[in-house]
């Protein structure tokens, strides 16, 4: 039998809610409901020290306000920093992870990827030593369902790759993928920033004897001057009270065609048309669409 459809949203509280991930959002919610699946959203809240605070509770208000609402309770990846250690200690026990103390700057005077100084050195734990995974030389391809094929030579992953950082952070890819596999989320819809990162996470699925989910990279929405929407460069924090003609307005950007009547009736009637008539196929294929003209 088929395994039922989990979807999750899964938001860095490094800034509030804006347009750009609230499309993000809108669309694993949409793909997740009209599937009758299940929706989690998990707070990645291990790199402490860009947590703004109040993000988080921004985060969620404004996920309620737009009537994204879901399933079960909110998890917090800071809660769950031991489970994330297990599989580092698994690993360096193993030999299929190691501590490196390579600077940035040694790397990056290498030029390229991380070129495996510390794969055979031994280092012993040390509290200013990163940790990095072995990645064997393998192309991984992988088919996502809006951008098509994706090819990456290991060698452009960027060699061995970080896991535990210097400073002791765990690092995002190791940890999305642990609480990916531990929620059992089957469908991966998110944006094509992270498309680069598919490759790293389904080397982790591998060495973790996981089948890999699906995946769904959304277009990115730039300024119309090209930069990014990122939380970083400040993109204005959704209003509550703006709901209905933004959740309408991120209708029409991931070009689900809705109709004008729509425009002014009240979120949970939008989103029940939006699950109704779904259809990802619509999305734009690209990895950047221009910030909608208002
Ligand atoms: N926490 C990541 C971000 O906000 C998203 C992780 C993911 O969806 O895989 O960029």
């Amino acid at each position: 039998m088929p395994s039922p459809y989990i979807g999750r949203f899964a938001p860095t509280p490094s800034g509030y809610l804006h347009f750009g991930s609230l499309l993000a959002a809108v669309a694993s919610y949409l793909d997740a409901r009209h599937h009758r699946g299940r929706w989690l959203v998990r707070i990645e809240d291990l790199d402490t020290p860009r947590n703004i605070p109040g993000a988080t509770e921004h985060i969620l208000r404004t996920l309620d306000a737009y009537g994204l609402h879901w399933d079960g309770e909110v998890v917090w990846q800071s809660e769950r920093l031991a489970l994330y250690q297990h599989v580092i200690d698994h690993w360096l026990a193993t030999g299929q992870a190691y501590h490196c103390d390579c600077s940035r700057r040694t790397i990056l005077a290498h030029g390229g990827g991380y070129p495996g100084t510390c794969r055979e050195r031994g280092l012993p734990a040390a509290p200013d030593h990163a940790v990095r995974v072995r990645v064997e030389s393998q192309p991984i391809v992988f088919r996502d369902r809006l951008q098509g094929e994706f090819r990456q030579a290991a060698d452009d992953l960027s060699g061995d790759f970080i896991i535990r950082r210097r400073d002791g952070i765990i690092a995002y890819q190791l940890a999305v993928v642990v609480d990916d596999i531990a929620q059992q989320v089957t469908d991966i819809v998110r944006g094509a920033d992270l498309l680069d990162s598919t490759p790293r996470q389904l080397w982790l699925y591998h060495l973790l004897q996981q089948p890999a989910p699906r995946y769904l990279h959304v277009p990115l929405v730039m300024r119309q001057d090209g930069e990014k929407l990122s939380k970083r460069l400040g993109s204005a924090p959704l209003e509550a009270s703006q709901a209905a003609a933004t959740l309408f307005r991120a209708l029409q950007v991931l070009a689900q065609e809705p109709p004008a009547e729509l425009a002014q009736a009240p979120v949970g009637d939008q989103l029940a048309w939006a699950v109704a008539h779904w259809q990802p196929d619509k999305l734009p294929a690209k990895r950047q669409i221009p910030e909608p003209r208002t």
